[in-house]
């Protein structure tokens, strides 16, 4: 089987039945992206998990059609052909994915947005290090904020390149992540998001400076009010130094003047 372009598939099988047995999936639904060859698919199947998967690539696609024509046959597994990052989610109880690099952010974010119990996910370490900085330190950015309001993060192990096929440069984490309400109530969840993408434009600036620069992202009248309401230490705080309870006050402060019907029509 010839491997797409920078994906590397585990070979590892201690590491494949780590990850398998991280979460129970016997008779649950799992949502798995980028199946590539089927070794975790695989794993997942004996462990009675009903898969779901969606493959990118055309060939891989082919692939795991003949060689899991008996499980799709009997409807414990799914496949989908399609792009993850844009294609409709069947429905899932739980998402385990060794997923590709290069769309770990936007895969990730989505996931977020449509919900699920527990997921089991490998990055690359430097981007589980970021999901998982602490909110208010210094290694902390848009991902560990927008992460952290609604789910906790839990580390489970490291992967070295040998564990690969081919073995990438990097290492490579698998994480836990549950999802739970957000601790400081946020009154719109889209607003939310404008605000921290906002604000960590510019994380070495002040939160002042970010907000008077967010033109395109926030309501321009928005942001005047915001410049009055907000109190001084947060404005002259970077984002890096804020916390959860501070990216909710400025949202809520900011939904609350819109609602008012306060907001110009420009950005
Ligand atoms: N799960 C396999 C493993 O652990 O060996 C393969 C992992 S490999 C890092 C990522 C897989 O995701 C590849 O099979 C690749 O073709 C697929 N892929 C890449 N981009 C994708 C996307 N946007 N949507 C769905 N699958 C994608």
């Amino acid at each position: 089987m010839k491997a797409p372009k920078d994906q590397h598939f585990l070979v590892d099988k201690n590491a494949v039945e780590r990850i398998a047995g991280l979460v129970r999936v016997e008779g649950r639904v799992v949502l798995e992206i980028g199946p590539g060859t089927g070794v975790l698919t695989r794993a997942l199947l004996s462990r009675g998990a009903y898969v779901r998967a969606i493959e990118l690539d055309n060939g891989l696609f082919s692939y795991l059609q003949e060689e899991f024509a008996g499980e799709t046959a009997s409807g414990k597994l799914m496949l989908v052909r399609g792009d993850a990052t844009k294609c409709e989610f069947p429905a899932f109880d739980i998402v385990i994915s060794n997923l590709p690099y290069s769309a770990s952010s936007k895969i990730t974010f989505r996931l977020l947005a449509q919900g699920f119990e527990t997921a089991v996910l490998m990055f690359q370490s430097e981007f589980a290090e970021r999901m998982l900085a602490p909110v208010g330190t210094p290694e902390c950015g848009r991902l560990s904020v927008m992460v952290q309001t609604y789910a906790c993060v839990e580390r489970c192990f490291e992967l070295s390149p040998k564990s690969f096929s081919p073995p990438p440069q990097v290492r490579s984490m698998v994480v836990k992540i549950h999802p739970r309400g957000p601790i400081f109530p946020i009154h719109d969840r889209q607003l939310y998001a404008d605000v921290v993408r906002a604000l960590f434009s510019h994380r070495r600036k002040t939160s002042r400076n970010c907000l008077k620069g967010s033109s395109g992202m926030l309501d321009r009248t928005m942001v005047d009010h915001l410049l009055s309401v907000i109190p001084g230490e947060i404005l002259s705080s970077r984002p890096e130094e804020l916390y959860l309870e501070d990216f909710a006050t400025i949202t809520n402060m900011g939904a609350e003047f819109r609602d008012r019907g306060n907001s110009s029509a420009c950005r």
